[in-house]
């Protein structure tokens, strides 16, 4: 019990930060990891995938069956099946620009448990390995960071980098449970690259098809069953791009996760 305390009162004292959605003082360990207080958390944990959704896309249903129309209307899909978390509207996009925008990394980790849980949903019994949607080589320029390597090195470490040993000994103070969930490493592979190409942003459903053919590179053999994962998806054009390139070198079965979807 002692050294939780002062390992807390350490980070609190490094590491002093609010909830990245309400702002209120963050009092418990676990508020401080992942960067919200216990209410807005457990909001998050509340909602998010649990609704009938698309078996490819993973949007919402409304009143389709199985499958949204979008992907009905025989739209080429090279992924296997999506799973997504949250709209992107309201706290939920807060959330991200917390990440996203600023830099807020206790955030990150509550995000990479996310992640953690959306393949487990999956329930894929056979090997895999994530494959992070490469980033635009000029977003990087402009942000100074990839949010989504950051992801995925939080995966591939099963931890957070600043605080891995730290985690470790707090970990050891929880259930076993806790331990379980959260220690496990997840393969990783950066196997694809994008060259330079313009923003998809403004884009619609079309260009941004053509905006990205050719564009998106293997840079080694891929895995056999890949996870592909992005933080937001608004066609799918990207996804499926990259599915479309691991599939042609090889991969047989290829699924995504995307924490957002537009
Ligand atoms: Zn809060
Ligand atoms: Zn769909």
């Amino acid at each position: 019990m002692k050294i939780k305390r002062i390992l807390f009162y350490l980070r609190e004292f490094f590491f002093p930060a609010g909830c990245a959605l309400c702002g209120v003082t963050l009092t418990s360990m676990d508020e401080t990891w992942y960067g919200l207080c216990g209410s807005c958390r457990n909001d998050m944990l509340l909602c998010g995938g649990e609704e009938e959704s698309c078996d490819l896309c993973g949007r919402p249903l409304i009143s389709e069956k199985g499958r949204c129309l979008s992907c009905r209307n025989g739209e080429d899909r090279h992924f296997d099946r999506v799973i997504t978390l949250y709209p992107y509207t309201g706290k939920y996009r807060k959330l991200l620009a917390a990440y996203k925008f600023n830099k807020n990394l206790a955030v990150g980790c509550f995000l990479a448990e996310r992640i953690r849980e959306s393949v487990r949903r999956l329930n894929i019994t056979e090997d895999f390995v994530m494959v992070p949607v490469p980033p635009r080589p000029g977003k990087i320029r402009k942000t100074g960071w990839d949010q989504i390597e950051y992801l995925a090195k939080l995966l591939a470490r099963g931890q957070a980098k600043e605080g891995k040993k730290f985690y470790v000994a707090v970990n050891n103070f929880r259930s076993k449970k806790h331990i379980a969930t959260s220690a496990e490493n997840i393969r990783v592979s950066r196997c694809l690259k994008r060259l330079p190409s313009i923003s998809q942003k403004k884009l619609n459903r079309e260009d941004r098809r053509k905006n990205l053919k050719g564009r998106i590179l293997l840079t080694r053999t891929p895995p056999k069953t890949a996870i592909v994962f992005d933080d937001v998806i608004t066609t799918g054009s990207t996804l499926d791009a990259c599915a479309a390139v691991l599939k042609a070198g090889g991969a047989e079965k290829v699924y995504g996760i995307c924490l957002f979807y537009d």
